[in-house]
């Protein structure tokens, strides 16, 4: 069976392919620090191990088959990739003044269905492999001009990323690897719909790596409705879990708020976000709902967004609006390939 190279650490690939430790590291610093995926470019391997280890291994795991570029002066630019199977991801790279952030995707498709998101509307395929996952930060970054900047990874593509918890977990590893792209952990943030066993076992973990948490609503009967997962996972265990967190290790959690119209963007929904994170150390990202192609959710209105953010300071809450980006793009994640998918077949 051929061998996905990038599903593996040094150490596994010397294992695996029987390299020496030091072949297994010139592998993996030509695949992750150099994004190059020619065995033939890889020149300080010998020709004969080039040539066995092409018929021993895939690279890359994962194709681009569709690049979409947003209006902005430096542009938001959306990637469909196809797996070994034939399902599709998405990934976006969001470059934002200094910032260059990678949003990857964990999963084909998602099981969580949160009621807003065209991820969950295409229901669950299958997780992906570490390899995938770290491979779609690859591509993005090849033959990137980085003009000095390090880019921020997180995981809000497709996906639930604490339902794949481990091949996450050694994804970030591979990432933050000295001979691989060598991202800092607090450069890196996990997003979760709620996934307390995952935010439990994310707690014990030794790193600076990020959380964050997608609230949308501050109470059990509107958080139902939107993210169907509270129903395992009601706010006040999500919370418990959250405070551990932040005990655990002194550290600071997110919580994102998607504003949809009419849904969860009142004064009084704004309120009761306060009074339910009151004391902790958070920070709230605001996002405006991206629309979706097939649901009849709409993006709050400026006017009601600076409002809701307003009302967050106001009770002491440190909160952040985000602009929305790549909205021509269907930059929301899953969106791009739910066209794919709907499109009938050769069109
Ligand atoms: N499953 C994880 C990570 C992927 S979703 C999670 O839910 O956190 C990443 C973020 O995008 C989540 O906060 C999600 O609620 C938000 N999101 C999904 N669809 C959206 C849309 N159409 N517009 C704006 N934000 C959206
Ligand atoms: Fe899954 Fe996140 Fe979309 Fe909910 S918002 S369906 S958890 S990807």
């Amino acid at each position: 069976m051929s061998i996905g190279i990038t599903d593996l650490l040094p150490d596994e690939l010397a294992e695996a392919l029987e390299l020496k430790v030091y072949q297994a590291r010139q592998l993996f610093r030509w695949i992750h620090a150099k994004q190059v995926f020619d065995l033939n470019a890889m020149t300080d391997l010998s020709k004969s191990m080039r040539e066995e280890l092409r018929e021993r291994v895939t690279l890359p795991q994962i194709q681009p088959v569709q690049t979409l570029d947003s209006r902005e002066s430096e542009a938001t630019r959306k990637y469909l990739f196809e797996l070994h199977d034939g399902a599709t991801v998405e990934a976006v790279a969001i470059p934002e003044g200094e910032r260059l952030t990678l949003c990857l995707s964990s999963q084909v498709g998602c099981a969580v269905r949160c009621t807003f998101c065209a991820t969950g509307l295409s229901g669950f395929v299958r997780s992906l492999s570490p390899g995938e996952i770290v491979e779609q930060a690859l591509h993005l970054l090849h033959g990137r001009d980085l003009r000095g900047r390090t880019p921020n990874i997180v995981f809000m593509g497709m996906g639930e990323p604490f339902r794949n918890y481990d091949a996450v977990v050694k994804a970030i590893r591979m990432l933050m690897r000295k001979d691989g792209l060598n991202i800092g952990a607090r450069k890196i943030t996990v997003s979760t719909a709620g996934d307390v066993p995952g935010i439990e076992r994310f707690s014990a973990q030794k790193w600076q790596v990020r959380l964050s948490v997608s609230l949308h609503a501050a109470n059990d009967t509107l958080r139902s409705e939107l993210v169907p997962l509270n129903r395992k996972y009601p706010l006040a265990r999500l919370m418990d879990a959250v405070r551990a967190y932040c005990d655990a290790a002194g550290r600071q959690v997110t919580f994102e708020w998607t504003l949809i119209q009419g849904v969860n963007d009142s004064l009084k929904d704004a309120q009761e976000l306060a009074s339910l994170i009151r004391g902790l150390r958070a920070f709230v990202n605001l996002i405006p709902y991206n629309r979706v192609d097939g649901l009849t959710c709409e993006p709050s209105s400026p006017e009601v967004c600076k409002a809701f953010a307003a009302r967050l300071e106001a009770a002491g809450v440190n909160a952040t609006l985000r602009r929305e980006r790549g909205g021509d793009i269907n930059a929301a994640c899953g969106q791009l390939r739910a066209r794919q998918i709907a499109r009938p077949e050769g069109a």
